[in-house]
């Protein structure tokens, strides 16, 4: 054994009995192959039972593909043996210390996978790595659901839900957000009452209680609504001021394509209405002065919608919001414009959940942001095939994993600030 496989032996960081025996360069195919053994005669404890001091029965040759080392590809060979336990009787493969069993990676490039799968879609992962994207999203499918066992949710007693498409309009996936800390809970197929049993189960077995939730944030749908009724008993309900604005560019939307029929002025105008006019750029500013001097639906409309905005970013206590809210509801039932009106009759049919949100502030502003990053990766990937691969994405980028290996390039664990 000359310095160079000295060296390597270092460079992977191998220990007793194992170390490098011989290294190969593939000059025209750009790969590095390791030559690992262990030491003759080692002995191993039995992966059965645990026994120690085994000796070796007969070996196996595997090989796992490592980092690389400059433009190389790097494999890693060994003979891996396996022990015939003179204490259980079982015959078992001993495992080895630079991948976990079952794996064709190295820890290393796992944990290199890993970091980059936080930062670009796995297809990408895939073309760079020179291998098969299934290969990259098993590696995900172990580590990110053994991480997230570890993880204690004890404390948790806000929740923000939330659902999102793994496609455009398929396969629904509900999200349940820690308010409090900003991260990521649980996600499942589905955004029926029973996703909230799932995750109040989900809660328990991470020693959190579903008793101890005092609030939940969620949009009006009948199911969620049900769902925290029964499985979030003492969970007063705050309704997302998020949706409650997107109901109302959604009613003035329906305005606007009403009344474009008569007023062909209207047309291309859409995103104007729906901006925050603080953001509008000077054609916007133009083409909503233009339209206003026409007297339109569609301009009272955007004065419902931006007034009842300015209430939500305004009020500060549950009073001031409730008189506000009452002049807005008076309003809009008057306004003769039936998207609003029926936008009124939500609103009071929800109302005790929509002032409780002035009670605590309690919004889930911090998952907008959440989403905002789940979106990306969605956008990145173009969708994802499986609503399952889409929950292990957001898993990653979201839920604050404190027990994922560390990239193998950073001093740092890589974890996301919360
Ligand atoms: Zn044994």
């Amino acid at each position: 054994m000359g310095p160079e496989t000295s060296l390597f032996t270092m460079a992977l960081g191998l220990q007793a009995p194992w170390s490098v025996t011989d290294v190969r360069f593939d000059a025209q195919r750009k790969e590095i192959h390791f030559d690992v053994r262990f030491k003759p005669g080692s002995r191993f404890a039995c992966p059965s039972c645990g026994a120690a001091d085994q000796p070796v029965h007969d070996t196996r040759p595997r090989t796992w593909e490592h980092l690389r080392f400059f433009e190389h590809k790097a494999f890693i060979h060994a003979a891996v043996p396996r022990v015939a336990c003179s204490q259980c009787g079982k015959t078992g493969q001993v495992p080895v210390p630079w991948a976990r069993s079952g794996s064709g990676f190295s820890q290393l490039f796992d944990a290199f996978v890993i970091a980059l799968a936080r930062e670009m879609p796995v297809k990408t992962i895939a073309d760079l790595l020179e291998v098969g994207d299934d290969r990259i999203w098993r590696v995900l499918d172990h580590y990110v659901p053994a991480a997230r066992a570890l993880e204690d949710f004890s404390d948790v007693t806000a929740v923000g839900i939330d659902e999102t498409a793994s496609r455009r309009g398929h396969n629904y996936i509900t999200l349940f957000h820690d308010l409090d800390v900003g991260r990521l809970l649980f996600a499942c197929e589905g955004r029926d009452a029973d996703t909230v049993k799932t995750f109040a189960e989900d809660l328990r077995a991470h020693g959190g209680d579903p008793d101890a939730v005092t609030a939940a944030c969620i949009d009006m749908s009948r199911a969620y609504i049900a769902g925290v009724a029964r499985h979030l008993p003492n969970a007063a309900i705050t309704f997302d001021r998020f949706h409650v604005i997107q109901l109302a560019n959604a009613a003035l939307e329906e305005v606007r394509r009403a009344e474009v029929r008569e007023k062909p002025a209207l047309k291309n105008s859409r995103w104007m209405w729906l901006k925050d006019k603080h953001s509008w750029t000077k054609r916007q500013i133009h083409q909503h002065h233009e339209l206003s001097r026409m007297h339109l639906k569609t301009g009272r409309a955007f004065r419902l919608k931006e007034t009842l905005r300015d209430i939500f970013t305004t009020a500060t206590t549950r009073a001031e919001a409730e008189e506000l809210l009452t002049t807005w509801f008076r309003w809009a039932r008057r306004s003769k414009l039936p998207p609003f009106k029926k936008l009124a009759s939500t609103l009071k049919a929800h109302w005790d959940g929509i002032l409780n949100g002035f009670d605590s502030a309690l919004s889930n502003g911090s998952v907008e942001a959440i989403n905002g990053l789940i979106q990306a990766a969605k956008a990145r990937a173009r969708g994802y095939r499986k609503a399952r691969n889409l929950i292990l994405m957001a898993y990653l980028i979201a839920g604050n994993l404190s027990h994922l290996p560390a990239s193998p390039y950073t001093t740092t664990s890589g974890r996301r600030p919360a």
